[in-house]
This record gives structure tokens, sequence and C-alpha cells, in this order.
């Protein structure tokens, strides 16, 4: 025990220097303005690979501080999946590399009005919890000479919502993208979600969900905010 007791203090210390280096870094460069998701400089040094073979012995040890046995048939394969599933399917957003891809078109037909993408399904986890949000994104843009493809609104939606989130700043996160890729500031997206960890545990409120919006550019005037909301309200049935 003695033998190991400066070394562990040891090893101790220079994580703890690690960190305040790195938070002191985060600091300068402002990466965690709430705008952005706050993401750590050596978040893409290890491979997905790597991540995967990390989280899966740090799941493992979760289940087994629980107490659960992991030679049982049902459970022992539920870390190597939780692992892959995190870093390939409910967090790949955190990752720029699938960033879709922004093919923008010349608006031909000269459409003037405002398109609309409602009832965009979404799939997101709550980063205080790690706990679902399911709900709908409902998207506008006011084209300035580029139009995108319609699947691109919903890729958008999709790889933002692939990321611990708060609703707030995914709501900003999309329009933020799709101003950028479209070249004009008006755009507008209402999400409305319902989140578990608000309806499956703590107030375990089932009816609530919350509603966000963000509105930029010509959607900030009362007439034209008021006519997406007409458009989203409208029952489409086929
Ligand atoms: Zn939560």
């Amino acid at each position: 025990m003695y033998i190991f007791a400066p070394l562990k203090s040891h090893i101790l210390m220079k994580i703890n220097n690690a960190l305040e280096k790195h938070f002191e870094e985060l600091g300068d460069d402002h990466a965690s303005a709430a705008q952005d998701t706050p993401l750590r400089k050596d978040a893409f040094v290890l491979s997905d690979e790597e991540k995967i073979e990390s989280i899966k012995g740090n799941v493992t040890q979760i289940m087994q501080t629980l107490g659960l046995d992991l030679e049982d048939d049902s459970l022992k394969g539920t870390p190597n999946r939780v692992a892959k599933m995190f870093v390939q399917e409910i967090f790949a957003g955190l990752h720029p590399k699938r960033k879709p891809k922004s093919s923008t078109f010349s608006n031909k037909y000269k459409y003037g009005e405002m398109l609309v993408e409602k009832n965009i399904t979404l799939y997101s986890t709550c980063e205080h919890h790690l706990l679902p949000i399911v709900g709908k994104a409902h998207v506008a843009y006011i084209s300035k000479g580029t139009v995108v493809g319609l699947s691109k609104m919903n890729r958008i939606v999709d790889y933002y919502a692939k990321r611990p989130q708060v609703q707030e700043r995914l709501n900003i996160q999309i329009v933020r993208e799709l101003q950028e890729v479209l070249g004009t500031e008006d755009v507008a997206c209402v999400i409305d979600a319902k989140h578990l960890c608000v309806n499956s545990r703590g107030i375990r409120d089932i009816e609530s969900s919350t509603v966000t919006a963000e509105y930029g550019g010509k959607f900030k005037d009362e007439a034209v905010r008021r006519e997406f909301l007409d458009y989203i309200n409208i029952d489409t049935k086929f």
C-alpha cells in the first residue's frame, strides 16, 4: 500500500495539471460559448474504435458497480452494444466528419415565398441526464437565390440532434447552419419536444412538452412569423 501511494498521487497531479491547462485553453478560445457544444480540444484524438473500446470498459464498470452479473447471457453484450450506440448512433453528430454536405442549388423557379419543412422527427439526448428528447422540428427559410434539397433540412436537424444536447442550443445550431448554407439570415426553427428526464423520472409529468423557437432575419417580423406558425398549425393528413 505504502509503495503505491506516492505513485498514485503523482499520477493524480499529472491529471490535475493537464486538466487545469485544458480549461485555461478552453477559456482562451471561448470554445464553451453557449451556442457551441462544449467539446474538449482533444475530442477527436481517439478513433471511433478506440472510443468504443474505452466506453465499453466504462459501461462494464457502471453495471458491475450496480451489482449486475455480466456473465448473464442477456447482459453480457450490453457494454459493447451501448458503446457502439453512443459513438456510431446517438452521439455520432459530435464528429464534424458526419456533418451533412451542403450542396445548394440556384433558385431557378424564382420562388420568393417562405418554404416550410414541418414535422421533422427529432431524436436527441438531454446532456444533463443522458435521457432521450423526442419531438418535432419545424424549419423554414426565405431564399435569397439559393435553395437546398428538402431532405437536407432533415439531415441538418438529425446531425445536431445526435449529440448530448439542450433544446435551446439545438434550435440555435440548426438555424445557424441553415443560415450559413443558404447565405441568408431569413431562417426559422421551432422545436416541440418531450424530455424523458421530465416525463419518466423526477417530476414525472408525462403530458408536458417543451417548445423553443429561433427566428432570424425577416422572421423577426411579426407578420412573417405569424405566417410560418400558421403553416405549422395546418393539420396535414394524407
Ligand atoms: Zn434532462
